[in-house]
């Protein structure tokens, strides 16, 4: 069977949640076109004197609850097809987290650990003044992804100020602090995946204290989430990066790991570990799983040998539906990217209307305000699910779809 591309797979969970609540055509129509795709060429001056061109794209998906949202990715394989999917799932991950923004999603091809810093700063801010038209505090709001940082954002902001004449910090989110950032925000997205968590462990009865958790990825999302659940009492028995992946049964210190990686560059290596490979924690014997890297990691070849009870997807598309129908033969409960990973585009939210007010919350205020969304997001779906009699993932896209569709009726826009 051919591969399916992720906006394939994004679509084909579309159209069917689309069928299943029996929702008028004209919703599946709009919802299955991006509104808008801005495709700009970087020239950008390499240290070494040369000139090389990158491609930046910004997509728009659907703007109807809002002004669309959504990171910038910077990824050597980055196409025109996982943009656009990335975009709807934003648009999705929103409207799961009730948050007043539509979807959209950004990025360059490139390898950002192979730029200089200088290089790196000059091709973000010829991206930034590149799409300062197509982006605004109320038109459509970046924020960092996959390759991206809070350092990344700060020149964006700096080049989008200077084109504006005005400093409007709410334009972009997960800026440093010192910049208007939100306390709580370079954590959210796994302090999420773990407020997610322990309301799916109830539900399920997979309690998270004395569980093996497996996670692939050790970026942003997989350690703040390896930490949450260590914290928690779990035993981190498997992790992974771009490089290789390590296990031990007996658990693994993700503090520990977290100064291993600073200091090597790889999780491989680390002591007293199995050596896995990239992908081995997604098979790995455990109790949950966190796919926390990139989209596509579960397919049809290895869903089979998945060995976890509770799947928490931290990455963005990372089941394709093929692997979904395998797992959900299996019993293994996956609670869906558009709710579990979450936790980042929430506190972004918080942060622009704290941005927006001018007054600052405090680290509890937001960690409890995320609390409360994730929790009510996870029990939104959960009726959903119930109510359609569906896997977790379906239940997400008719509470999304259902709440967009709302919205687009209200704009007579179908
Ligand atoms: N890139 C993150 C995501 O996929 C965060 C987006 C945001 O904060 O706008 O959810």
């Amino acid at each position: 069977m051919a591969k399916l591309t992720p906006w394939e797979s994004q679509l084909i969970n579309v159209k069917n949640t689309c069928d299943l609540m029996g929702l008028e055509p004209a919703v599946y129509e709009v919802i299955s076109h991006p509104k808008a795709i801005l495709e700009v060429a970087l020239p950008l001056k390499m240290d070494d004197g040369t000139v090389k061109t990158f491609t930046g794209v910004r997509i728009h998906h659907n703007d109807a609850r809002g002004p669309t949202k959504g990171g910038i990715r910077y990824h050597p394989h980055l196409d025109m097809d996982t943009e656009m999917a990335l975009a709807a799932w934003m648009t999705w991950k929103n409207a799961v987290a009730n948050l007043p923004y539509g979807g959209a999603k950004g990025g360059i091809n490139c390898d950002p650990k192979i730029l200089s810093m200088g290089e790196l700063e000059r091709l973000t801010r010829m991206y930034a003044s590149s799409i300062a038209h197509f982006v605004g505090v109320d038109l459509d709001i970046p924020a960092p992804d996959v390759g991206t940082n809070a350092q990344i954002m700060a020149w964006f902001v700096d080049e989008y100020y200077k084109l504006l004449g005005r400093i409007t910090p709410g334009v972009i989110t997960a800026k440093p602090i010192s910049l208007g950032g939100s306390l709580g925000r370079s954590t959210a997205t796994g302090r999420g995946c773990y407020f997610v968590t322990i309301e799916a462990s109830k539900v399920y009865d997979i309690p998270i204290k004395g569980s093996k958790v497996a996670i692939q990825g050790f970026g942003n999302v997989a350690k703040s989430a390896a930490f949450n659940f260590h914290n928690a009492g779990a035993k981190i028995v498997a992790v992974s990066d771009s490089r290789g992946g390590v296990y031990n049964k007996e658990g693994i210190n993700p503090y520990k790991l977290k100064d291993y990686k600073d200091k090597n560059g790889k999780v491989s290596g680390y002591p007293g570990c199995k050596e896995i490979g990239s992908i081995g924690p997604l098979t790995a014997e455990c109790d949950i799983l966190v796919p926390a890297a990139l989209q596509n990691a579960l397919t049809g070849e290895n869903a089979g040998d998945v060995k976890a009870k509770l799947i928490i997807e931290g990455a963005n598309g990372p089941t394709l539906p093929e692997a979904d129908k395998i797992m959900e033969g299996k019993g293994i409960i996956v609670v869906p990217d558009i709710c579990a990973n979450a936790g980042g585009v929430t506190v972004s939210y918080f942060e622009w209307v704290q941005n927006r007010q001018g007054y600052y919350w405090t680290e509890d205020e937001v960690d409890q305000r995320l609390e409360r969304v994730m929790k009510k997001a996870f029990k939104d779906l959960k009726e959903q699910s119930d109510k359609y009699d569906v896997p977790l993932r379906t239940g997400a896209y008719a509470l999304a779809i259902g709440r967009v569709a709302e919205a687009m009726r209200f704009l007579g826009r179908i």
